[in-house]
């Protein structure tokens, strides 16, 4: 958004947000503001499983909530999981006065709010011809049950955006089910589940938010109200992850790190995303790239496709963010962004090269021809297959 554009603008957000460390006990009393029965979609890495359902169930039980466990996940959503857990959902009368736990990363989540619009929508008995560009276009009609959700990876945002991404394999598409009532009624986000992530998974999951607030502040659907979020976000990210991923432990990492992903998924719910996230998906399916590295991988390459029509923009991230003064000239602010942007990715362990995630020559045509969502549409500016081919291909 330049700075003498129009002002104009809708704003979706979570209508509850409960932050802070240790906050996970207090899930009961949401909970009982929100129904009788939690069906709980769990994604917990089991080496905290058992403690932290421990919890859950003594927070449910004191508030007389009946907790029925849907699905366990440790994988990013498939047509099939929530084509399963919504008819089990169905199965058991799931209405209003119930709702939906979800405890874990975006996967977690994500299923979670796809189930319970699902549950309440059975037009088809598949997710399939809700979603963005397969399928038949269905719309959802009725009113999702209320999601619950509680993160447990600081990164997809999960917790406030209006999307569920699912995939499939064969035929192999990632996309969304989108509806503003998707966004979870109440995100309960205590950073200390964060210090079970594995370093790998709080590096990847901590770069996929810092690409979503890069992407949406440069986004083509840039709004004033996420822009300021993400600078917000950003400031605080950019210096706490390696941190993060290196003494998992750490309390003020942490903290950074799941406020700017709530951060990162407030703005992406309502400005879009852009480069990265458009070929992120295309590097999931076809290549099975985790979501966050993907972003990652791809996040200096976004920078400089865009680097001509957001210099602006891009050379005051390099002032927020580096300590580029005023006096650089854009134009070297923007290398200097973009040169700290790669030595981050290199410093919490993501590869350069697509061939290092696997990525064969012969897959790029198919890379480019899946890149073109709802993401890509929101980049700041075209980029042609033939522009696209030559980055991945320079990537390999
Ligand atoms: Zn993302």
């Amino acid at each position: 958004m330049s700075s003498d554009a129009n002002l104009w603008y809708d704003f979706l957000a979570p209508p509850r947000i409960v932050f802070g460390w240790g906050r996970r006990r207090e899930v009961g009393a949401l909970g009982a503001a929100l129904g009788r029965r939690a069906f709980l979609i769990s994604g917990l890495p089991p080496a905290v499983a058992p403690g932290v359902m421990g919890e859950v169930a003594a927070a449910m039980k004191a508030e007389r909530i009946e907790l029925i466990v849907a699905e366990v996940i440790c994988h990013e959503p498939e047509v099939d999981d929530v084509d399963r857990v919504a008819a089990e959902l169905r199965e058991q009368n799931a209405a209003p006065g119930d709702f939906l736990l979800a405890i874990g990363g975006g996967a977690a989540i994500d299923l979670a709010k796809a189930a319970a619009a699902m549950a309440v929508n059975s037009e088809s008995p598949t997710v399939k011809d809700y979603l963005e560009g397969v399928g038949r276009g269905l719309q959802l009609v009725n009113r999702p049950l209320p999601v619950l959700a509680v993160p447990t990876t600081a990164g997809t945002g999960a917790e406030a955006t209006k999307n569920a991404v699912i995939s499939s394999y064969d035929p192999p598409f990632k996309k969304s089910l989108r509806h503003q009532r998707m966004v979870p009624r109440i995100a309960l986000i205590d950073p200390e589940l964060c210090t079970s992530a594995a370093p790998e998974v709080t590096a990847a999951s901590g770069m996929d938010a810092i690409t979503q607030l890069i992407e949406s502040f440069i986004s083509r659907k840039a709004q004033p109200i996420p822009q300021a979020l993400c600078l917000q976000g950003l400031k605080l990210a950019v210096p706490a992850i390696a941190e993060a991923v290196e003494n998992g432990a750490s309390r003020p990492a942490r903290e950074k790190m799941s406020h700017a992903a709530l951060l990162s998924g407030m703005a992406l719910a309502n400005s879009g995303l852009g480069f990265a996230h458009g070929v992120a998906p295309a590097l999931g399916t076809h290549c099975r790239v985790p979501h966050g590295v993907a972003c990652a991988v791809m996040l200096p390459a976004a920078l400089k496709i865009n680097r001509r029509v957001r210099q602006a923009e891009l050379a005051r991230l390099a002032h927020l963010l580096f300590g580029r003064g005023p006096s650089t000239p854009p134009e070297e602010a923007v290398d200097v962004l973009i040169e700290e942007i790669q030595t981050l990715c290199d410093r919490v362990g993501i590869p350069r090269r697509l061939s290092e995630l696997g990525v064969k020559a012969e897959q790029i045509p198919a890379l480019v021809k899946d890149s073109r969502g709802t993401s890509m549409s929101a980049n700041p500016r075209e980029v042609s297959d033939e522009e696209l081919t030559a980055v991945l291909e320079d990537m390999l």
